[in-house]
């Protein structure tokens, strides 16, 4: 079959539930792959307690070299704050990757199913964090780190805001509401945090006029929450900035079932990152009881990224036929125990593969 485009994706599978999960993941891609036409080259790479053992380094340079080659990759999670100390003091892997590949979007769905009880049942939004810079001080200087102690009892913390930054992921969640009810809500402080988020809301709404086919409006982060709680339903997308859209997304995540469930790509213009939005997990780990959902649903993203990033419908016909399958296995009551249900990660994923 010489036809078959073929993607080379990494897979990092980290630490605690990442082996577990991340294998249910390549198996059930692979069984869809294999439907639909596509080859895929997996290009394992070691992240984590592993890359410690090995490279005496969580985030191996080795791994990002390799990762440059790749047309995408799956991050699993780490257990980084169970490094040893002198590890602690560095960027976490998925922080070192967002930041050397300038991962610019995070954009996090949350949308409810009918086969898992939410506290919502009607939301279907996707959240655009900018991932680069804002209050994360991690990632928000070119060297070194964005607050300082200024005596043992004061502590200086500084937020970044940059036109640039603002454009793109601004350009990024247009683009994507022109595909959907084409609604874009700005999130923001500029009340308070005028010159910095007050920025943030006036880029976006520069950037909106280029899209006069999309609506826009634009709420305080305290007062979104509130909105969010009281009609999830009426939001499309939302544009925010770094630490706002990470909480909005913990928020989302849970209103429409469980954070253990919510998926997440981080992305630019050349490269994505599937990454669940959950931790390692240590307390279940290699017990057979993880749920892969988050990131199954992660890679499923990744699929639509690339499929659209390359114009292939195979992708997307991938990524089609993978979701009814969860739905169709989920509507058969196969479920995890962490969603009342008594399958193992391999049984459910294993259900997956034979629903597709
Ligand atoms: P991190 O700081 O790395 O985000 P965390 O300590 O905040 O991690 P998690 O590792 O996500 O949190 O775990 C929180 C709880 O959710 C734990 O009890 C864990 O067992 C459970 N949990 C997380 N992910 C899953 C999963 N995929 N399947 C089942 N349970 C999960």
């Amino acid at each position: 079959m010489d036809h078959m485009r073929s993607y080379k994706l990494g897979v990092l599978a980290g630490d605690g539930i990442g082996r577990e999960i991340i294998e249910a993941t390549t198996a059930v891609l692979e069984a869809a792959a294999k439907k639909k036409e596509v080859k895929i080259e997996w290009v394992p790479l070691p992240m984590g307690f592993k890359a410690i053992e090995k490279n005496e380094q969580p985030m191996p340079e080795s791994t990002i070299t390799a990762l440059t080659g790749c047309d995408g990759w799956l991050l699993g999670p780490h257990d980084s704050a169970s490094y040893p100390e002198r590890y602690k003091a560095i960027r976490n892997p998925s922080g070192e990757l967002r930041h050397r590949f300038d991962l610019y979007a995070n954009i996090r769905p949350a949308k409810s199913s009918p086969f898992v009880e939410g506290l919502v049942q009607d939301a279907d939004l996707i959240i655009y964090r900018e991932n680069t810079e804002g209050f994360y001080v991690d990632r928000n200087m070119y060297q070194g780190v964005g607050e300082w102690m200024v005596t043992t009892d004061v502590a200086v913390t500084a937020g970044v805001f940059t036109r640039q930054a603002i454009e793109r992921i601004a350009h990024a969640a247009f683009q994507k509401a022109r595909t959907r009810r084409k609604k874009v809500t700005i999130v923001h402080k500029a009340n308070v945090i005028r010159l910095g988020t007050g920025l943030f809301l006036r880029v976006c709404q520069e950037v909106a006029k280029e899209y006069p086919d999309v609506e826009v409006d634009d709420y305080h982060i305290d007062a979104m929450c509130a909105h969010l709680v009281r009609r999830i339903h009426d939001f499309d997308i939302v544009v925010t900035e770094n630490m706002f859209g990470d909480i909005l997304s913990d928020l989302t995540g849970e209103l429409v079932g469980s954070l253990g469930l919510a998926p997440s790509i981080n992305a630019n213009d050349t490269y994505a990152m599937a990454q669940a939005a959950h931790g390692s997990a240590p307390d279940i780990a290699n017990q057979d009881i993880a749920n892969p959902m988050g990131m199954l649903q992660s890679a499923v993203m990744l699929l639509d990224w690339l499929g659209e990033r390359h114009d292939d419908v195979n992708l997307g016909a991938m990524s089609a036929s993978i979701e009814e399958a969860v739905s169709k296995t989920l509507s058969q009551g196969v479920r995890t125990r962490d969603l009342g249900g008594e399958a193992g990660t391999r049984e459910f994923a294993q259900a997956i593969i034979k629903s597709l």
